[in-house]
């Protein structure tokens, strides 16, 4: 496979959703025949969907691997596998969502796969870590993610401080 650029949406709501999306962020960057490229803020949003659950916090990383999207998706899998996500409810409370949003310019539509993602033009907590990672990014139809981030419905996106840096070894 050549080297291809994919874009992944992290999202959490449970279980210290900041520790669990800088860990998969970790993760991500150790897959096979994969490069990290850029992470995004993190963000908080209200749910969409059911409203008695904790806010979301979310992010993108800008990948560049080898991995086909079938690869890519099983990684995917595996990571919310180790994260301990069970899926009881659509909507519902998750400790780690991961969703491939783009895969370079490719529009994929089969059974387990839906690229560029469905819902990435509803959500601006997708769209603005995707603006952070590379403010001239576009569908494959030519639509900016700027131009979708203008007429997004709003879900009260904040961002979060930075993470502390580790800290310089002693010496
Ligand atoms: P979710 O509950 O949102 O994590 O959805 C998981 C399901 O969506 C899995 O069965 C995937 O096969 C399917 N799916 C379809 N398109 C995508 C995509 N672009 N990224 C992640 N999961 C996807």
């Amino acid at each position: 496979m050549p080297v291809t650029d994919a874009f992944i949406g992290l999202g959490s709501n449970l279980a210290d959703p900041t520790a669990q999306l800088a860990r998969a962020v970790a993760e991500l960057a150790s897959l096979p025949d994969t490069t990290l490229v850029a992470q995004s803020a993190f963000y908080s949003s209200h749910p969409v969907g059911p409203q008695d659950q904790p806010d979301f916090v979310n992010g993108a990383v800008w990948l560049q691997t080898r991995l086909s999207p079938l690869q890519l998706l099983d990684r995917l899998q595996q990571i919310e596998q180790h994260h301990g996500r069970e899926r009881k409810q659509r909507w519902g409370p998750r400790t780690l969502d991961l969703d491939l949003l783009m895969y370079d310019d490719d529009t994929i539509s089969s059974e387990r796969l839906t690229v560029p993602h469905p819902e990435l033009p509803n959500r601006d907590f997708v769209l603005q870590p995707l603006l952070d990672l590379k403010a001239d990014l576009a569908l494959p139809d030519g639509q900016t993610i700027a131009q979708l981030r203008q007429h997004c419905p709003d879900n009260n996106l904040r961002p979060l401080p930075p993470l502390p840096r580790e800290p310089f070894p002693p010496g």
